[in-house]
């Protein structure tokens, strides 16, 4: 084995540190199978209550009318997730786009947008006109308010409290850090988030960012309370097969908006050809939940390894998951370059590129991603990006395999010691 990782890059000494690593990890990794295993069962039971035939892979073009595998699919997505209804689509481009049909459908001019746990992902700031974009919502005349966690992470309750109003017409909450240091919030946590905003005002629309977060629980923000959850396909439901796409589960009356608001009004949930993706969709979402617990393991072994090193990461690394993203503050642009080296060199595509920051539109800073992935810019596969601005985080996340998420990770210290940059403890 250690000559099997030396061919691929990873010197004997990393390979050791390793595994005295894993040597830790087993019970966590017991645990994570179990979870894979019952999250299996549920997506298992949709497939089968749903009658999901081969008749549902066949493609459709044109308008797409009576497209029953795009329909059934739907069904099993809305069966998994506990929801009245579901909108998955290809024609849903990414995240981004998910929530910002999900926000624009919900919302009309005069009503108020809260998001009462922080600033949203980065992405969602020009969605929302904190930084100006034409067709932001602002543009349309929807107000944005924000309340800022605790310094220790937490919900400032009595400020939330004042910042619902009578304008107040949808709140959101993003389930996974992003591009912050903040800890990812439970299903537990967004239950009781969302139990005290209803408690305050019972008609208030609930959305759930959760992107990163499908599969890592066996329960969803759709089962304590959110009125629609939100995510990518290129992410984990769509696990590492999903071409494109995206997903928006939830209340009947709020789906049928966004229906309306990604097609047209008239034409909503009818139209939308499935142009032969559907195999990868359906398959997709039936290897989630074991492609969700491998890159789980990759994560907690980044964090143990980073952090036996001296490194801050977040979460910790025997700290509960409640999303498959690993942040490592690595302090110095350099070390963010060879951490993400290493997880390029790893690939099974494009291992042989060099990754340089640029400027991704979206985001206000230069960002620096290593994805040597089947599918463009996917990050259920393994994946390292982040922002080049102090504390120099990694945001490390994915791995169809876990085998795959542990070579990358080594790679990543291999880099970062032939950089000079880490050295390992004798
Ligand atoms: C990735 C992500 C998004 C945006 O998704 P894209 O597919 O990149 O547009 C939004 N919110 C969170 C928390 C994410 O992780």
């Amino acid at each position: 084995m250690e000559q099997m990782y030396k061919s691929l890059g990873v010197s004997p000494q990393v390979y050791q540190f390793g595994e005295k690593t894993l040597e830790a990890l087993k019970e966590r990794f017991q645990a994570i199978d179990r979870m894979a295993e019952y999250n299996q069962g549920k997506v298992l039971l949709a497939m089968q209550e749903n009658k999901v035939s081969a008749a549902c892979f066949a493609a459709t073009t044109g308008y797409g009318y009576d497209d029953i595998g795009r329909e059934k699919l739907e069904k099993v997505y809305a069966h998994v997730f506990h929801t009245e209804a579901a909108l998955v689509r290809p024609q849903i481009t990414c995240g981004t786009h998910a929530l910002a049909v999900a926000l624009s459908a919900n919302l009309l001019p005069g009503d108020e947008l809260l998001s009462p746990a922080g600033g949203p992902y980065d992405t969602l700031e020009e969605v929302i006109g904190i930084r100006e974009s034409p067709c932001s919502l602002k543009e349309y005349g929807i107000s944005y308010r924000q309340v800022d966690l605790l310094p220790d992470g937490g919900f400032d309750y009595p400020r939330i409290r004042e910042a619902i109003t009578e304008k107040t017409k949808l709140i959101t909450i993003q389930r996974s850090k992003g591009y912050a240091t903040r800890p990812s919030f439970s299903v537990a946590q967004i239950g009781a988030l969302i139990a005290f905003c209803k408690e305050v005002k019972p008609d208030v629309i609930v959305m759930v960012d959760n992107c990163y977060g499908e599969f890592v629980e066996a329960r969803e923000p759709s089962d304590v309370g959110a009125d629609m959850i939100v995510g990518s396909l290129i992410k984990n439901p769509g696990g590492g097969l999903a071409p494109i796409g995206g997903y928006i589960c939830g209340t009947e009356k709020c789906v049928s908006r966004c229906a309306f608001r990604l097609s047209a009004p008239g034409l909503g949930q009818e139209v939308g050809a499935n142009l032969g993706l559907l195999p990868a969709l359906y398959q997709g979402f039936f290897l989630a939940p074991t492609v969700v617990a491998g890159a789980l393991k990759g994560a907690i072994f980044a964090a143990n390894l980073y952090e036996s090193l001296g490194y801050r990461v977040i979460p910790t690394g025997s700290e509960d998951r409640h999303d498959i993203i690993q942040a490592v503050e690595l302090g110095s642009p350099e070390a963010m370059l060879a951490f993400c080296e290493g997880i390029q060199a790893a690939a099974p595509v494009d291992s042989y590129a060099t990754p340089v920051p640029w400027d991704m539109p979206g985001y206000d800073a230069q960002v620096v991603m290593a994805a040597g992935a089947f599918v463009q810019g996917s990050s259920i596969e393994l994946s390292a990006d982040g922002p080049i601005r102090p504390p120099y985080a990694v945001y490390f996340q994915g791995g169809l395999t876990w085998y795959h998420a542990k070579l990358g990770i080594l790679m990543s210290l291999e880099k970062l010691v032939q950089a000079g940059l880490v050295q390992l403890p004798a």
